[in-house]
C-alpha cells in the first residue's frame, strides 16, 4: 500500500473563491458550491453558476459519499514529492449529493488495484498543516 507519511505536497492557496471550501474542509466538513438560482452544485468553484451564470452562490455541506467517476494510477516519481506513494490512485468522484461536480483526490487507506470505476467511495480529511486541510477519499465503508 502506498506510503503517504513521507510524500510532502505542495500545499493549495486559497483564493476569493475557493476560501469557503477549504475552511469547511479544516473543520471536517465538504462543502461545495451550489447555484442558489437553480440548485447546481459546481467544483471547482467559479464566480459564475456553470449551468445558468446567475452569480448567486454558496457553498454548502455535502455527505461526501459517492461513487468513483474515472481514475489513473500513477506509476511515475517524475515528481519525487511523491516517490515513496507510488503506485497510487488519483481518482475522480462523483457525489450522491451534488451530481456533476466532480472531485478529484487520491484513494487513501486501499491498495491502488481497489480503484475502479463505479466503487463506493466516502471523504476523509487529511490536514496538511495548520491552515490546510485536504478532502481525500477512502473505501466506504472502510472506517475504523
Ligand atoms: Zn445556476
Amino acid at each position: 500500500m502506498s506510503d503517504w507519511s513521507k510524500v510532502t505536497r505542495p500545499i493549495p492557496v486559497p483564493n476569493e473563491w475557493t476560501r469557503p471550501f477549504w475552511d469547511a474542509a479544516k473543520r471536517g466538513v465538504l462543502a461545495l458550491q451550489r447555484c442558489q438560482q437553480c440548485g447546481h452544485f459546481q467544483h471547482p468553484p467559479y464566480a459564475t453558476c456553470v449551468n445558468c451564470v446567475a452569480p448567486d452562490l454558496a457553498f454548502e455541506p455535502v455527505r461526501g459519499e459517492g461513487a468513483i467517476y474515472a481514475y489513473t494510477i500513477m506509476y511515475h516519481t517524475g515528481d519525487k514529492r511523491f516517490a515513496s506513494a507510488v503506485p497510487y490512485a488519483s481518482i475522480i468522484v462523483e457525489l450522491d449529493d451534488a451530481p456533476g461536480a466532480l472531485m478529484a483526490g487520491n484513494l487513501l487507506e486501499a491498495p491502488y488495484t481497489e480503484a475502479k470505476v463505479g466503487r463506493r467511495v466516502e471523504v476523509m480529511f487529511q490536514s496538511l498543516n495548520d491552515d490546510i486541510t485536504l478532502p481525500q477519499f477512502r473505501l466506504a465503508g472502510a472506517r475504523g
